[in-house]
C-alpha cells in the first residue's frame, strides 16, 4: 500500500531514503574517517528484518527511491541477500547503491539481477600510490576491475563520485572526468564536508569550489548546463560528444537545501533529518519496542516536522558535526 506523502514544515516532499546498512568499511578514506575508529557493536546495528521493515514502511509512506550506503555496504555479511529482499519491495521504484567498488568483481552481476538500478562508485584517483594514500589501504586495480564488471552487469546507470582536494588530487579532475565519460558513465565532483574530526589535513586548506573545478574541466570539455536530475544534490552539465554527464555536489558554494527531498537512516536506526544537523529520531528504539507498524509510520511522519531548513557548514571552524560520514551514510 502506498499512501501518505511525507512532507516537512518547509513544503518539501520527502521521496528519497538513504539507508546505511553498516558503519564499517574496508577503506579508511582520509576525508571520511580518522585513522583510529570505533565501530558500532553488532547488537546496535539494524538486522535484515528491521531494514526490510523500515524500508517497506518508508515506501508505504511514499518514498520511491532508496539508496543503500554505509560505511561500505557490500562488506556487510550477506549484503546481497539483503539487497535481493529490498529489491523485491512492491512499489519501490528505484533501489540504488553507493559503494567503494572493492567487492564489485564478485557482486556486480548478482546486484544488477537483484534489481539494483543505479550504482555510484567512489573513485578519487587513478594513480595507485595516491589511491592508497587517500584510502589509506585501498587497492586501485581491484576497484577498476570492479567498475569494469559493473559496466558489463547491466545497471541502468553507473556514476563515479570523486571528492576533490586541492593538494591531493585536484590535478586528476580531468583524467577522472575522461575516464568516466569515455566509458559512458556520469561523474560527480564533491566539495568536502566538515563531518567528524580528522588529523590528516585541514579541510579549509584543501577546499576547492565546484566553480573552479568546472573552469578547469572547461579547458578540455565543451560544457553546457543540463536540466538533468536524478533526484539527488548533483547539478549536472553536459559534455559535448559524450552521453555521460558531469555533476557537481556543492554543499559550500551552491546550497541545495531548498530542494532537499531526502532523509537518512544510520546503521543503528537513527533517522537523520539533515546531513549537516543533529535533528534525529531513534527508529531502532521505536521498532524494538513496538511490533505495530502503525506506530513506526507515525514516528516517521512526525519526525518530518523537525527537518531543519538547511545545513550551515563552516570550514574555518572546528567541525560542528562530530559524526563521521561513514556513520552518517553518504
Ligand atoms: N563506502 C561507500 C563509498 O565510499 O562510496 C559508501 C559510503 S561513503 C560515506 C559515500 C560517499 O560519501 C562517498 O562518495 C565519499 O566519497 C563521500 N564522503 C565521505 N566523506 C565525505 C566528506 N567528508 N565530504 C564529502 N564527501 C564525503
Ligand atoms: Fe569507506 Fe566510503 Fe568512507 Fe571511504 S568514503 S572510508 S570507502 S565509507
Amino acid at each position: 500500500m502506498t499512501s501518505a506523502n511525507l512532507s516537512d514544515n518547509f513544503g518539501r516532499l520527502i521521496e528519497y531514503l538513504r539507508l546505511s546498512i553498516t558503519d564499517r568499511c574496508d577503506f579508511r578514506c582520509i576525508y571520511c574517517m580518522a585513522e583510529e575508529m570505533t565501530f558500532l557493536p553488532r547488537k546496535e546495528v539494524l538486522s535484515h528484518e528491521e531494514l526490510v521493515r523500515l524500508s517497506q514502511t518508508f515506501v508505504d509512506l511514499g518514498v520511491s527511491k532508496i539508496r543503500i550506503t554505509g560505511g561500505e555496504p557490500l562488506i556487510r555479511n550477506d549484503a546481497l541477500h539483503l539487497l535481493q529482499r529490498l529489491g523485491a519491495i512492491e512499489h519501490l521504484q528505484e533501489l540504488c547503491l553507493t559503494t567503494n567498488g572493492s567487492q564489485l568483481t564478485k557482486l556486480a552481476k548478482p546486484l544488477a539481477q537483484a534489481g539494483v538500478k543505479r550504482i555510484n562508485v567512489s573513485l578519487d584517483s587513478l594513480r595507485a600510490d595516491r589511491f592508497k594514500q587517500l584510502t589509506r589501504v585501498g587497492d586501485l586495480q581491484r576497484v577498476l576491475d570492479g567498475i569494469e564488471c559493473a559496466l558489463d552487469a547491466g545497471f541502468e546507470k553507473i556514476k563515479i563520485n570523486a571528492v576533490l582536494m586541492k593538494n591531493y588530487n585536484l590535478d586528476e579532475a580531468l583524467p577522472l572526468a575522461s575516464y568516466a565519460l569515455e566509458r559512458g558513465m556520469d561523474i560527480s565532483f564533491i566539495e568536502e564536508m566538515p563531518l567528524g574530526e580528522i588529523s590528516s589535513h585541514a579541510r579549509d586548506a584543501e577546499f576547492i569550489s565546484s566553480e573552479d573545478v568546472r573552469n578547469l574541466l572547461a579547458t578540455n570539455f565543451q560544457l553546457n548546463p543540463s536540466e538533468h536530475s536524478t533526484g539527488g544534490p548533483s547539478r549536472y552539465w553536459e559534455a559535448e560528444g559524450y552521453a555521460g554527464k558531469i555533476g557537481f555536489i556543492s554543499p559550500h558554494t551552491d546550497n541545495f537545501c531548498a530542494s532537499c527531498n531526502r532523509v537518512r537512516v544510520t546503521a543503528s536506526g537513527r533517522l537523520l533529518l539533515c546531513l549537516g544537523n543533529e535533528h534525529s529520531v531513534d527508529l531502532k528504539q521505536v521498532m524494538r519496542a513496538n511490533d505495530d507498524d502503525q506506530v513506526l509510520r507515525q514516528a516517521i511522519i512526525e519526525a518530518m516536522q523537525i527537518k531543519p531548513e538547511k545545513h550551515e557548514f563552516d570550514l574555518t571552524q572546528e567541525p560542528q558535526i562530530l559524526r563521521f560520514m561513514n556513520a552518517t551514510g553518504g
